[in-house]
């Protein structure tokens, strides 16, 4: 099993009443006049400021919990895509980032450079036929020879 982040690594956010001393946003460095405010990583935000880096949403809209990571704040969708994965690769069997173009075959994820037929290596272009026998990718030519040949397991029915 290859490591997956976890997601215990979300952020509260509180929306607060401000009390006392108007506080500063740190978003846009102006007094926060509203009647609430949010708090999230030990300093107070514009609802309007507290935005997600990639998709530009009202973090304190979408959920209570903001994810943080490499200086950015993120929403947890878009954290999940950039820094979760997408589960193993069914020929490599190497971890597949979340943000990386996969093929998918049944329940099968694969590398884009990985998708290929296991036998003779030809890749697969869109419209090309391919085939999962055995759990592994073939292509066209080398499932029938397959067939033909009766190599495959017991092709029952
Ligand atoms: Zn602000
Ligand atoms: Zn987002
Ligand atoms: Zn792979
Ligand atoms: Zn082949």
């Amino acid at each position: 099993m290859g490591l997956s982040l976890p997601l215990s690594t979300g952020v509260p956010m509180l929306s607060v009443h401000p009390k006392g001393k108007q506080k500063g946003c740190a978003g846009c460095n102006r007094k926060i006049k509203d009647r609430y405010l949010l708090k999230a990583l030990d300093k107070y935000w514009h609802e309007d400021c507290l935005k997600c880096a990639c998709c530009d949403c009202r973090l304190g809209e979408v959920g209570s919990t903001l994810y943080t990571k490499a200086n950015l704040i993120l929403c947890r969708r878009d954290y999940l895509r950039l820094f979760g994965t997408t589960g193993n690769c069914a020929a490599c069997s190497k971890l597949i980032p979340a943000f990386e173009m996969v093929m998918r075959a049944r329940d099968n994820v694969y590398h884009l450079d990985c998708f290929a037929c296991q036998l003779c290596n030809q890749r697969f272009c869109v419209g090309d036929k391919f085939f999962l026998k055995n759990n592994m990718i073939l292509c066209q030519m080398d499932y029938e020879e397959g067939q033909l040949n009766g190599s495959f397991e017991s092709q029952a029915q």
